[in-house]
């Protein structure tokens, strides 16, 4: 822990975590300023709260002298590390760390992390779920929900706490020392800002950089970039596959979830597959991951099986909104990259009325030919990646060019015939049109509940 009393602190970027790391420093007794690039009206409802906590607020902007004034710098995660003033403050030697780094130098008890292009949403709130079904206390946040500078307050030496950490929160920690780091899977993703694949990697892989003999990496076996986080720790390594026995940690065998404690040792019955209730072989393997993370918790597999038995999908994340005139309806907003969508196509054989599109990443929508040519029968292009896609597909599959989401699902909903899946997967940020995913598929949802039976 350090002792912060009286020293001053700028929090660059007042998100939620933002805001919350500002009044938690405060409450050291710290002297703390907060910078964010939006004007004085954006921040309205955040400013009030600030200044009566005694926190200087600087909108509009950041100015160097600001950061070059501070004893401590925490960067939220939705602020680029290349963010000029943030950059010059690391070359003059100032300290610059993240939410997570300043959570976790006072978070109490033991850690859990899950990280991972996709799928850390889901297996954290599966795993919080069977920790808390287990009975011990129990605490979920990060990326997801509470940021974990809010679980502080909280947390004793007897609380297991579940993080999802992106590799935003990840790129910036020093001390961040998980005592099982989960890595799902490691597909591109976000290169706009990490600026190459190899820097998303080594931000990922960092989840295990300060983990010693005594802790456990739990590594998605089927996923060559996964596999090579290997090399880069001193824990103890459990893998996962949906696909094959493997020597230590949890799989498929015939129509089980086994789990192998060590080595040579027998294997554990956990559970029946078909008692999962999610749609998608890629959850599957999110709870073989949680089922691993579980076991070298000391929970035993009979409370897994039921904790999760009785887990449903978390909303936006291939969600099933409603069955019109014979065609489901299912809300992927929350599918922000190719590999996501690639997962949700492969979770219905055919018939599938694909809304794509939104803020481009940089993605390559190419890589989903294949699977587009065999279960797609039309694709609906939304927002400003719009033209790239259309670009990218040409001559793979039917197009038709929707803009806006009302008009891709009403277009939709006239060409789908009955069995066949609408399905909103697209592949890109929602920026260009919505507030954030969530808005995207509140939206989605609401014109599907408009359609007429
Ligand atoms: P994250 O928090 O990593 O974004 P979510 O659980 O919120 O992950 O799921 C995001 C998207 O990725 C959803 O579209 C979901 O269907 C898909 N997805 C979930 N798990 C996986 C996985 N293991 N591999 C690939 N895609 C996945």
């Amino acid at each position: 822990m350090m002792d912060l009393k009286n020293k001053r602190v700028l929090v660059v970027g007042l998100g939620k975590s933002g805001l919350s790391a500002a009044l938690f420093l405060r409450g050291l007794g710290a002297r703390v300023t907060v910078s964010d690039a939006r004007s004085a009206v954006a921040l309205a409802k955040e400013i009030p709260a600030l200044l009566e906590a005694g926190i200087m607020v600087e909108a509009g902007g950041h100015g160097l002298l600001t950061f070059r004034r501070q004893d401590l710098i925490v960067v939220s995660p939705g602020v680029p590390m290349d963010t000029p003033e943030v950059k010059q403050t690391q070359a003059f030697g100032l300290p610059v760390i993240g939410e997570l780094e300043l959570a976790s130098r006072y978070l109490q008890g033991r850690v859990v992390a899950i990280t991972g292009s996709n799928g850390k949403t889901t297996t954290t709130t599966l795993l919080g779920k069977i920790f808390s079904d287990a009975g011990g206390p129990t605490l979920v946040g990060g990326n997801i929900g509470l940021p974990v500078i809010d679980l502080v307050a909280k947390s004793t030496s007897e609380t297991t706490s579940v993080l999802e950490v992106s590799s935003f929160q990840l790129e910036t920690v020093e001390e961040f020392h998980p005592q099982i780091a989960v890595v799902l899977n490691i597909t591109p993703d976000h290169l706009d800002r990490h600026g190459s694949f190899a820097a998303y990697w080594a931000a990922k892989a960092r989840i295990t950089e300060r983990q010693g003999p005594e802790d456990f990496l739990v590594l998605n076996a089927e996923d060559k970039e996964t596999q090579m986080v290997a090399s880069k720790t001193k824990a103890q390594i459990y893998w996962f596959s949906a696909r094959r026995p493997i020597k230590q940690g949890a799989f498929v065998h015939g129509e089980s979830i086994l789990f192998i404690p060590s080595e040579g040792a027998k294997a554990e019955p956990v559970m029946p597959v078909a008692e999962i209730h999610l749609k998608g072989a890629h959850n599957v393997e999110n709870v073989l991951a949680a089922v691993c993370a579980a076991r070298l918790a000391g929970v035993p597999a009979e409370k897994i099986r039921p904790s999760v038995a009785s887990f449903k999908a978390v909303e936006h994340r291939l969600e099933f909104v409603r069955m019109v005139n014979g065609v489901e309806y299912y809300n992927d907003s929350k599918a922000t990259n190719v590999d996501a969508t690639m997962k949700a196509l492969a979770s219905f054989p055919k018939g599938i009325h694909l809304i794509l599109g939104g803020k481009d990443k940089d993605s390559d929508y190419a890589a989903m030919a294949e699977l587009l040519k065999e279960r797609v029968k039309i694709v609906y292009t939304i927002g400003s990646a719009a033209e790239k896609i259309e670009r990218q597909l040409q001559g793979v599959v039917k197009m038709v060019a929707a803009g806006t989401l009302q008009t891709a699902v009403a277009e939709a909903a006239r060409a789908a015939a009955i069995g066949d899946v609408v399905l909103l997967s697209p592949a890109c940020s929602s920026f260009d049109q919505f507030d954030n995913y969530e808005h995207r598929g509140q939206v989605f949802r609401q014109f599907v509940n408009e359609l007429k039976q």
